[in-house]
């Protein structure tokens, strides 16, 4: 496919703007052919307008008019072919396989939402009906469901070119709860994202959508995502990012006039905590897990265990060494950008910059461009109580060991835990007796609890929660992952004493969709 450059106001395509930028190839160097040009105001103005236009009949659209355009997404996008897998491991550095699970993961992502709209109960109806004779007021009749909540901007990352990108789980949650979407391209892919932008105008044009029901800008300043963020017609927001990025835009919209929802999930540390019966009985394999999880994809996952936490013992200094054994034997890796690369060794530097913080082993440095290599650091669990910029996520390929004094100070560490995306333990059963209170404290510390595995490896699934309290998200009600993600771009809406005819079909009494539904309290399929 022959990239323009170009920005993507539903079905027109725009090049306004005199700002100019280009792909790099992170392992390289080297500058990627094409010019992007950067968004005008005029332009992000006209494809949110069309956005609002289109909305109006994108969310009458049925649940499997819907369902066959989100699927049409996945077809087009496998039909870009190695075109797309090439183009961005030129942009990312990423390697072939990865990208090419990416692209299925993309896919099934779009197609699981699919599949949810097509059952249909996910609308979450509730009815009580009337009750005209009750004493001393009669009941009136009141059915509830969940509405589309308009426009919604999304942000897309720069580690998950595919998947939480252009076509990934944002876009995917919004236009199934029947939004319209304008997308901030990253500007670490755009040649990738125009590709899988083109995708979507040309499912969106095949399945009979509204012009506007997409579109997607580009742009390497802030400016560009903040003028989707501040513009009156969005009303919410989705972002992979950074902490900085994600807090700024998030301020951003709670200062707008019409505050609108941000739902930002910017990164954590995924805290391990190892218990002594199970690093006793399997240090080694442990030791082998972690590294492997920290080292996975140049450690550039949100869910990357940057802590890990245990109590100072002969096994513990065993399972140490084992480790610093087993990672100064990784491979360095090109990391997606200059300026993830270099926030990278600043985070380093900063640790080890840090009093009682110490490199005890490294990863292989090949000195290459924009490299990562693997770094374990260790502190003890005071300094690292006394030291709260160390609970900061450094994104790449390193983490942090923590030697607990004993057992008080391992709880004091899980108490004083900010937000994360997950926390892990692993332990025995007989560990999981003596400590089951951690699990009481993590509960209100992350979104995700495991058990003897490693974090890295999300899920998409129906139960999945990729999220957490502030601050690795801005809500931690809900998630980026999953088809409860949907649940971020609708309202409930009550409607009192309807007549049948112009209730939403969902919420008839004959249940022609056989939906489930939950009616005068009991949940059912049967008709009211
Ligand atoms: P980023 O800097 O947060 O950028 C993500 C997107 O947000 C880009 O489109 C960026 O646009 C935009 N953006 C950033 N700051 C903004 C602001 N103040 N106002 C409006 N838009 C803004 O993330 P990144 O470039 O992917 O990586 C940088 C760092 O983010 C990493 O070092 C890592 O710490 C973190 N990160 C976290 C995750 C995660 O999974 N949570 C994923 C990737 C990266 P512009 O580039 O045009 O400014």
């Amino acid at each position: 496919m022959q990239l323009t450059g170009q920005q993507f106001l539903g079905f027109t395509q725009s090049k306004e703007g005199i700002s100019k930028f280009h792909a790099v190839n992170p392992s390289t160097g080297e500058a990627l052919p094409t010019d992007f040009i950067e968004a005008t105001s005029g332009e992000i103005d006209a494809a949110i307008q069309k956005a609002e236009d289109a909305f109006g009949a994108y969310r009458k659209k049925t649940g499997k008019e819907k369902a066959g355009f989100l699927d049409q997404i996945g077809e087009e996008i496998m039909a870009l072919g190695d075109d797309l897998i090439q183009r961005c491991m030129k942009e990312t550095g990423l390697p072939e396989a990865r990208l090419q699970g990416e692209r299925g993961r993309t896919v099934n992502q779009l197609k699981l939402f699919a599949e949810l709209l097509r059952e249909g109960s996910w609308v979450d109806a509730r009815i009580d009906t009337a009750i005209p004779d009750r004493q001393p007021l009669p009941r009136p009749d009141i059915r509830q469901m969940k509405i589309a909540l308009g426009p919604v901007g999304v942000f897309g990352a720069s580690n998950f070119p595919l998947a939480f990108s252009v076509a990934g789980g944002d876009t995917a949650s919004a236009l199934a709860a029947g939004c319209s979407v304008i997308v901030k391209a990253h500007p670490a892919h755009p040649g990738t994202s125009e590709m899988v932008a083109s995708a979507i105008i040309n499912a969106a044009k095949k399945r009979g959508m509204p012009d506007g029901v997409f579109s997607m800008v580009q742009g390497a300043s802030v400016e560009v995502g903040m003028s989707i963020v501040n513009h009156s017609l969005i009303k919410a927001i989705g972002f992979t990012g950074s902490f900085k990025g994600g807090k700024a835009i998030y301020d951003a919209a709670v200062r707008r006039a019409e505050p609108i929802p941000v739902y930002a999930e910017m990164g954590s540390t995924n805290p391990v905590f190892i218990l002594p019966r199970a690093l006793k009985e399997r240090g080694k394999e442990i030791a082998k897990g972690l590294v492997n999880s920290v080292t996975l994809g140049v450690g550039q996952f949100c869910t990357n265990p940057g802590v890990v936490v245990a109590i100072e013992s002969n096994d513990r200094n065993k399972f140490v060494k084992e480790t610093s054994e087993l990672l100064t034997e990784s491979n360095s890796g090109a990391m997606l950008t200059e300026n993830i690369q270099k926030a990278f060794v600043a985070g380093i530097n900063k640790f080890t910059a840090t009093e009682g913080v110490s490199i005890i082993a490294k990863g292989k440095t090949a000195g290459s461009s924009c490299e990562g290599t693997a770094y374990l650091l260790q502190t003890t669990g005071q300094n690292f109580l006394n030291n709260q910029e160390l609970s900061e996520e450094i994104f790449g390929p390193s983490t942090l060991a923590i030697s607990a004094a004993n057992k008080e100070e391992l709880f004091a560490i899980a108490e004083n835990l900010q937000g994360h995306l997950t926390a892990t333990l692993i332990c025995t059963g007989e560990d999981l007796e003596e400590f089951h209170s951690l699990v009481m404290i993590l509960e209100r510390k992350v979104g995700r609890l495991l058990i003897n595995g490693f974090p890295t490896g999300v899920e998409v699934g129906h139960a999945m929660i990729h999220g957490g309290p502030f601050p690795a998200t801005t809500d931690s009600r809900t998630t980026s992952v999953g088809t409860a993600a949907i649940y971020r771009f609708v309202r409930p809406v009550s409607y009192q004493d309807f007549p049948q005819q112009i209730l939403p079909v969902e919420l008839k009494n004959e249940n022609r969709l056989g939906i489930w539904r939950f009616i005068n309290g009991e949940f059912t399929k049967d008709k009211v």
